[in-house]
């Protein structure tokens, strides 16, 4: 008998999609018990093959459990879908599904109405770096301190963890605010390679590891913005100021006019460093803009 697995927790997954498989295939190779459940049963199939033991309902999964039940869902609705009328009391619930930081406070808020201790996540990795700590993927958590401790050695098993505070909707929020900074690079390296577009000789592969350097660099702004909002000074440090900035858009926009691209991915953002100039705070660098969109 192999006592080292069995020393390991229990863990039940529901939710077999291209992410939940991946997590399942991570907590079988650590040797991880793993029970699982999918609405369409034959993707199950090969975690089964892999030595997991399938449950015939979410009911059944449920009332099995003995360690974490994680939920890998497509989004909040289905979660509810799937939990609907199940006995939850006792139970770990951990939440990977992708959702609003209000979803995943509600649900915490309506996991514990039924007697459950309840964890959010959200998952900093696609499913091919699950189970592969070089890869650098990891999830946030948030809710439940000692849920979190409790299980946390399972929890590393499949990416590295980050714990983000007690309140429920953080993990979501980091998730989140993380994507859409990354929406925001996105549309810049869309602009970025519509301007060298109509140039044929120029050797795309070399541009793209320019760019991606160079963004590389750039976002280190992010901790000197940090640093600013904290301190409430945002002329402090400042090498490059929204003035100067501001002057320089109009040579982005020039040249998106010859090259016959449209700026329409760049304006919004440059309206909202005109807007502070325009305030008076053309010696700031970019923290001050972050007020104008609300959210204080
Ligand atoms: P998939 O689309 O591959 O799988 C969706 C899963 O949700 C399936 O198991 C599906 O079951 C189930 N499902 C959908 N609706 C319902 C319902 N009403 N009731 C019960 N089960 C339902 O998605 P992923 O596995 O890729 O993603 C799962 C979660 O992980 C999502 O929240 C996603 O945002 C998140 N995530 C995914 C990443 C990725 O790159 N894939 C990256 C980071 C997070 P069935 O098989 O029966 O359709």
């Amino acid at each position: 008998m192999n006592t080292h697995t069995t020393s390991k927790t229990p863990v039940t997954l529901l939710g077999l999609g291209d992410m939940g498989t991946a997590l399942g295939r991570a907590w079988l190779a650590a040797g991880h018990p793993l029970t699982v459940w999918n609405r369409t049963p034959k993707r199950a199939e090969p975690l089964v093959g892999a030595g997991a033991r399938a449950a015939g309902t979410a009911a059944e999964a449920v009332a099995a459990a003995t360690g974490p039940v994680i939920l890998c869902l497509l989004d909040d609705a289905s979660v509810g879908e799937t939990l609907d009328g199940i006995d939850l009391r006792g139970k770990d619930i951990v939440n990977l599904t992708t959702n609003t930081p209000a979803e995943a406070q509600q649900r915490a808020r309506w996991a514990e109405e039924r007697g459950a201790r309840f964890l959010d996540g959200g998952i900093m990795a696609v499913p091919p770096m699950i189970g592969r700590p070089e890869a650098g993927g990891y999830v946030f958590y948030s809710g439940d301190p000692a849920l979190f401790e409790r299980h946390r050695e399972a929890l590393a098993v499949p990416a590295g963890t980050t714990f983000v505070g007690e309140d429920p909707g953080h993990a979501a929020l980091h998730d989140i605010a993380l994507l859409s900074a990354m929406t925001g690079m996105f549309a810049g390296i869309t602009h970025a390679f519509a301007l060298i577009g109509p140039e044929k000789d120029l050797d795309r592969a070399r541009f793209a590891t320019l760019l991606a350097e160079w963004l590389g660099a750039m976002s280190r702004s992010a901790l000197g913005i940090a640093a600013q909002l904290e301190s409430g000074n945002y002329t402090e440090g400042v090498t490059s100021n929204l003035a100067m900035m501001t002057a320089a858009n109009g040579t982005l926009l020039a040249t998106a006019r010859d090259q016959s691209v449209d700026p329409g991915l760049l304006t919004p953002y440059m309206e909202l460093m005109r807007r502070r100039v325009a305030q008076g705070h053309g010696d700031e660098g970019l923290a001050g803009t972050v007020g104008l969109l609300g959210g204080e």
